[in-house]
């Protein structure tokens, strides 16, 4: 289970609340609907930075490539495989997140 595909299914849930809401108050739904919509993305947000480990080295910033990190485990985001450091060993890819 990935954080993006997690992110997904609730961008999907809140898109059918909306729908919902404005399919029973008219146009009118769309106000409340923005609001879930914000509330929904801005609370994925926070959860998603705080499995990051907040602002640490990992995340998109491992996957930007900054250089070798330090005790953390990293995922090949391309293979799977674990490891420590830079980039992958199996199969080189610098693609990474940080592993809990
Ligand atoms: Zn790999």
């Amino acid at each position: 289970m990935n954080w993006i595909g997690q992110q997904m299914a609730w961008i999907m849930v809140s898109l059918a609340i909306s729908l919902v809401l404005t399919y029973f108050l008219g146009w009118y739904g769309i106000i409340p609907a923005i609001g879930i919509f914000l509330f929904i993305s801005y609370y994925m947000r926070k959860r998603a930075m705080a499995r990051m480990g907040m602002g640490g080295g990992g995340g998109f910033g491992g996957m930007l490539g900054g250089g070798g990190g330090g005790g953390v485990n990293y995922v090949c985001i391309a293979c799977g495989h674990r490891f420590k450091g830079g980039a992958c060993p199996r199969c080189g890819s610098k693609m990474r997140r940080v592993d809990f």
